[in-house]
């Protein structure tokens, strides 16, 4: 198989404040940010703020989880 046909531009998506940012189960600070997320993604909110919005998501993604794996 040889793959010549081109799929057209790559759709780039908004980084952060219009796409939900993913939170890991069980990590409290995640659980946090995601609902500050919510309220500075809220235009209908009083806490609203696009750009903030757009950091909890970036900090939301950089969040480091290191795995526990008991022996
Ligand atoms: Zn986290």
């Amino acid at each position: 198989m040889s793959r010549t046909a081109q799929s057209g531009p790559v759709h780039l998506t908004n980084d952060g404040f219009t796409a939900e940012p993913r939170v890991t189960p069980g990590c409290a600070v995640c659980q946090a940010l995601k609902k500050q997320w919510w309220q500075a993604s809220d235009p209908g909110n009083p806490a609203y703020n696009a750009s903030h919005a757009t950091d909890l998501a970036v900090e939301l993604r950089r969040h480091p989880h290191p795995r526990k794996t008991p022996r």
